[in-house]
């Protein structure tokens, strides 16, 4: 394997896979549309000779005039604020995104390695999520375009995969978190600390009873890199996540606490279909390939504080 198609390039995760490769020495070509991703996140591999970047939407069909290996796509509104804002955009990048890009992984021999997200499983009803769960979705609410997006995809990506035997992988990303997150993201880690650094009031969704578990940017690329590289692994299907769990109200005391901040942290209405407990089962994926998350939650906050910083 020696080059790599990033879609979502210039995003949030997306650049840190990009940043990743490149460092093992592979050739990478980014995709991205700018609806939510950033130039500023990838500016810094503009002199690299390992990295092309293209302008591109990939709900436009692509023709390549040079060969690719692997596809990680990863192209797609990801903040529960962005994507109900664009939810007929979510909803055709997770569709004919994925069908445009799962085509040219076909066309080229490449292995596809798909990001879905744990939003597949709902509002679980078991705990941690597993990845044989079915999980727990609204259909039609507010969350269901990138939910019922992702699942489209990860089903279009299993029919691929059983009729004409590509190699995929799909994974299930839990919430992740780390620099390069907009400060205007909308997602809970970005609005706390910004609002932590300016003092102001942090907003709680509901009683703050609800729970995440957040995984460190460093080690979630870490972990895709392992499945995508992976051999004798096709058509799996892996949870990728930090299984630290974490009440959201306590969230909130501990991003005040390291931002010494005098934010006063209030309580919001909750939000419709707001899943209420989130925790990853990764034993699959540790046997699979032997990652494991390594950064704890207080570490990995303190590195994104001093990101943001600069940002607010
Ligand atoms: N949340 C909150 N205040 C905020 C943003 C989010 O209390 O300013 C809550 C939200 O209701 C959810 C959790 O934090 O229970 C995680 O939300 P996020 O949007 O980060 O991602 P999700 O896991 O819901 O997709």
């Amino acid at each position: 394997m020696d080059t790599v198609l990033v879609t979502g390039a210039a995003g949030f995760v997306g650049s840190h896979l990009c940043d990743l490769f490149i460092s093992k020495g592979f050739k990478v070509i980014g995709f991205d549309s700018f609806i939510s991703g950033n130039l500023k996140n990838i500016e810094h591999l503009s002199c690299s000779d390992k990295f092309t970047f293209m302008n591109f939407d990939v709900t436009k069909e692509a023709k390549l005039n040079f060969r690719v290996d692997l596809i990680l796509h990863f192209a797609s509104l990801a903040s529960p604020v962005y994507y109900m804002n664009f939810p007929v955009e979510t909803l055709l990048v997770n569709s004919i995104g994925t069908l445009n890009m799962i085509r040219l992984a076909k066309d080229n021999n490449a292995r596809f390695v798909f990001a879905s997200t744990s939003e597949v499983y709902g509002d679980p009803l078991i705990h941690p999520q597993v990845e044989g769960y079915f999980g727990n979705v609204n259909p039609v609410g507010l969350r269901s375009v990138y939910d019922e997006g992702k699942r489209f995809a990860e089903s279009l990506t299993m029919a691929y995969f059983r009729k004409y035997s590509l190699d995929t992988r799909i994974l299930r990303i839990f919430n992740t978190y780390g620099p390069r997150m907009r400060p205007d993201d909308g997602r809970v880690i970005p609005n706390f600390i910004v609002k932590a650094l300016k003092n102001e009031d942090i907003e709680v969704y509901g009683d703050g009873s609800q729970t995440r578990s957040f995984c460190y940017v460093d080690d979630l690329v870490k972990g895709i890199f392992g499945v995508a590289i992976e051999e004798g692994i096709n058509g799996e299907i892996v949870n990728l996540g930090n299984p630290e769990e974490v009440g959201i109200l306590d969230l909130a005391n501990l991003i005040k606490e390291i931002t010494n901040s005098k934010s006063r942290i209030i309580s919001k209405e909750p939000v419709s279909d707001d899943p209420k407990r989130r925790c990853p089962d990764i034993s699959k994926v540790r046997r699979l390939t032997g990652w494991e998350p390594k950064v704890s939650l207080r570490k990995g906050l303190a590195r994104t504080v001093e990101y943001f910083k600069s940002k607010v």
